[in-house]
C-alpha cells in the first residue's frame, strides 16, 4: 500500500505483513487511524484503518498478484 507524507511529499510503500500487524493493533485499540513514521522526515503520518483493510484483508491471502497501487 502506497502512503504519501503530508509534510515532505515523500511516498513509500507499506508491506502486507506490516499492514496486517498494524490493523490488528488498531482494532485492538479501536483506532480509526494508524500512525506511521515517514521514512524521509520522520513525521507521523495518519493512515486510515479501513483503507489499510482494503489492501490487507483480515484473512491471510495466498496470492499477492492482484496488488493494486
Ligand atoms: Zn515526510
Amino acid at each position: 500500500m502506497n502512503v504519501r507524507c503530508n509534510y515532505c511529499r515523500q511516498s513509500f510503500n507499506l508491506s502486507r505483513d506490516y499492514l496486517v500487524e498494524a490493523i490488528a493493533k488498531a482494532d485492538e485499540k479501536r483506532q480509526k487511524y494508524h500512525t506511521v513514521e515517514c521514512i524521509n522526515c520522520r513525521k507521523a503520518i495518519k493512515v486510515s484503518v479501513p483503507q489499510m483493510k482494503r489492501y490487507a484483508p483480515a484473512l491471510p491471502a495466498e496470492d499477492e498478484a492482484e496488488a493494486e497501487s
